[in-house]
């Protein structure tokens, strides 16, 4: 008795091999029929009899090709054509494409053996590939999938590869990147002389998988120095890439997380605490970011001899996106690099290598970018498409198309021009792709008018927009990771910088409600003023300006042990005379405020230094009681608390132990503060979001009895902001 049925498959299941997986299976189970790639999947047709189906059934779930991620599998019974044999058809095209773009991934097990063996035609290959490894979203150019629609498509396939392309049985059937060396692109100069360059403390531009990485010795001080010169990066951290897990064993502490972490398909950057210390690497700081080689090129490089310790940071200066085009790398790395890998296969959009970490609560991304952009992140009931642009540091966009939310790879800090330009590419790029019609998409920015995200939203052609708070924003991210629409929280979103429903700079706001219903702010930070605008965040005595006016008695913050510089007497004048001043509840500042009174009187060279020194001071200290930090009329006030610093810094109680008390504060008001919301309102769960909350001296300290959720697939950092405006983006609609 011949049955049939027809199967839809979605998810990632395109370019992850899952035409040859189904075509292997369906002749294992001896059954006739057909498998095609369309825009939302895969489909497959079957014949043959009962028990075959059924095995093929499960065979298809239990044990699909590693890269694939099937999210629905949908099976009906049809009519038996009578065919026989099975075939892999044409893709096929109807309408929008809805599939998922595979993310990037790393070179596989076989292909690394492949690379490895002399007698291989592709030894020594640095663009081998399989449908189980390789590029994907750095090479799409078009959906679907399919050679001519990615930068491989002026390399003709010889005999070779060609043979294994359209061979079921192969590995690389359908390998749309497939190529070897007598038919594919190459590298130049050989990875030998990079290697020599190496050691001889000469920094290499590499090119890689989405954009050019800056290479150098790890291990030798003077270039790492130089690095830092040329790229004007004066203190922030490196990451670096290791030759093998053993080796990062051996530079940082790793729990089975970090390393299930370190070697998971994205192949993030793991943070992770140092056990030594590389000179200038990542000065002030208890963590060391660390990955492991994930391109074939970087195997190359450390099978041939390159340090076993390179710092591979991304090309570029301070925080402009990475290059990588060829002809805008060579000009804008002249000046860095003394020489340069390139590899002629075209990198069809820019991608940074991700950021992540193991926290106290879980593993959770702080940069999120390649191997996990353009992955969706969840589904959300929208009746239509929606571009949600985020806000203007640490950049990423959402999509929502057919309800799945497709979170963009990092894009960096608009202020810069190039970013700007990445901004709109990026765009223009994911609404092209999943062919958005503007006249139905919703578009959704930031409260701040005068963020360049917002100003280009408005700008862009869609039928309808909408400004979303940005603190809501970080709140709602957490909850969209788990699709939790309705729950009712405490929202606690502790943050640098975000415009305020009353035009004032927020950042230590808590919020009750839900993403379906809204959320109304409850409790916040007592306000301070801060004066001379955004110079402030970057000079931590000029905002403790603000914040120190409001004490009763202050002593000589120019004498010892504070030091302060006339910066904080010029920003003390702006705030008693009310100029050029604004109001703002931010935590980030008061973190700012606190490092001023503990030795941080000088500039920040990056984004959110002040903040990580107060945590990399605080790790020597013991376990300490907390300082007053009270609640009144549903404000926390810092008087009491930054009193208590200054007291203690008075007494010459070490800087440490103050540090730690600081934020050992912190924790315990919030933990207080939120139980008291908790059970005014009947809510049992508390969401912390927002950039202060990378910190993990302060996360550690959160003891509660509630439920807390924090960001774990999307950063907590102004990252996520994109996912969480869609999200409420989706709810405020329905509710117009
Ligand atoms: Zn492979
Ligand atoms: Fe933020």
């Amino acid at each position: 008795m011949i049955a049939a049925c027809s199967v839809h498959v979605r998810g990632v299941v395109q370019g992850v091999g899952f035409r040859p997986f189904v075509f292997r299976l369906a002749q294992a189970n001896a059954l006739a029929g057909w498998v095609l790639n369309e825009e939302n999947g895969v489909d497959i047709h079957l014949e043959g009899d009962e028990p075959a189906l059924e095995s093929f059934l499960r065979d298809l779930s239990a044990e699909p090709p590693p890269a694939a991620q099937i999210t629905a599998i949908e099976v009906l019974r049809s009519e038996p054509a009578g065919l026989t044999g099975f075939t892999i058809r044409e893709s096929r095209r109807n309408g929008r494409p809805t599939v998922r773009i595979s993310p990037d991934l790393p070179v596989c097990g076989e292909c690394l053996a492949e690379m490895r063996d002399p007698s291989n035609p592709r030894y020594a290959y640095p663009y081998i590939n399989c449908t189980n490894c390789g590029p994907r979203y750095t090479v799409i150019e078009r959906l679907p999938y399919d050679r001519p629609n990615t930068t491989m498509h002026p390399w003709i396939m010889d005999a070779l590869c060609s043979g294994q392309y359209h061979d079921p049985m192969d590995r690389r059937f359908h390998a749309q990147p497939i190529a070897c060396p007598s038919c594919g692109p190459r590298y130049s100069p050989s990875i030998a002389e990079t290697v020599a360059m190496l050691h001889a403390g000469k920094i290499v531009a590499v090119k890689g998988i989405g954009g050019y990485h800056l290479a150098c010795d790890a291990r030798n001080r003077a270039a790492v120095r130089a690095m830092r010169e040329r790229k004007y990066r004066k203190e922030k951290p490196f990451a670096v890439m290791v030759r093998d897990l053993d080796l990062a064993r051996t530079l940082v502490h790793l729990t089975a997380d970090a390393e299930a972490l370190l070697q998971s398909p994205a192949r993030p950057i793991v943070l992770a605490p140092k056990k030594i210390e590389l000179p200038e690497i990542a000065p002030d700081n208890n963590e060391l970011g660390v990955m492991l080689p994930y391109a074939p090129l970087h195997h190359l490089l450390f099978d041939q001899g390159a340090p076993d310790v390179l710092v591979m940071t991304s090309a570029n200066r301070s925080s402009e996106p990475i290059a990588y085009r060829d002809a805008d790398a060579r000009e804008r790395l002249s000046s860095i690099a003394e020489a340069f890998l390139i590899g002629e296969r075209p990198i069809a959009r820019r991608v940074d290598d991700s950021v992540a970490r193991v926290g106290p609560f879980g593993p959770t991304i702080l940069r999120r970018s390649r191997g996990y952009a353009p992955g969706a992140v969840c589904t959300l009931p929208a009746p239509g498409p929606i571009l949600a642009v985020g806000a203007d540091l640490k950049n990423t966009i959402t999509l929502v198309a057919h309800g799945q939310a497709f979170v963009s790879q990092h894009i960096g800090d608009l202020e810069h021009y190039e970013s700007l330009e990445a901004f709109r590419e990026t765009i223009h790029d994911l609404t092209s792709m999943y062919e958005v019609n503007w006249d139905e998409l919703l578009v959704v920015h930031d409260l701040h008018p005068q963020y360049f995200s917002s100003i280009k939203a408005l700008e862009l052609p869609a039928a309808r927009k909408m400004a979303v708070q940005h603190h809501r924003a970080h709140i709602s991210s957490v909850l969209a990771e788990r699709e939790a629409w309705d729950k009712r929280v405490i929202g606690v979103s502790f943050d640098g910088t975000g415009y305020g429903d009353d035009g004032s700079i927020w950042g230590g706001e808590f919020f009750r409600g839900s993403v379906a219903q809204g959320f109304e702010r409850v409790m916040h930070l007592r306000s301070a003023l801060l004066p001379g605008g955004d110079a402030a965040a970057r000079h931590p005595v000029q905002c403790a300006a603000g914040f120190l006016a409001q004490l009763d008695s202050s002593p000589a913050f120019d004498a010892a042990p504070f030091h302060f510089p006339k910066r904080y007497y010029d920003a003390m004048q702006l705030v008693k005379s009310g100029v050029r001043t604004f109001s703002t509840t931010s935590m980030g500042r008061l973190f700012d405020t606190a490092a001023a009174l503990l030795g941080f009187t000088r500039e920040i060279t990056f984004e959110g230094q002040a903040a990580m020194w107060l945590e990399y001071i605080a790790e020597t200290a013991p376990a300490c009681e907390p300082y007053p930090f009270p609640v009144l009329n549903n404000e926390l006030d810092f008087r009491p608390l930054l009193a208590s610093v200054i007291e203690d810094r008075l007494r010459g109680l070490p800087v440490p132990e103050v540090a730690r008390a600081f934020q050992r504060s912190i924790a315990d008001t919030l933990c207080q503060a939120a139980q008291m919301l908790c059970e005014a309102n009947n809510i049992d769960t508390v969401v912390l979001s927002g950039g202060v909350f990378q910190n993990n001296l302060l996360l550690a300290g959160i003891e509660s009895n509630l439920e807390v959720w924090t960001n774990s697939a999307v950063p907590a950092n102004d990252g996520g902001i994109s996912l969480g405006q869609a999200a409420l983006g989706c709810f405020e609609q329905s509710h117009a």
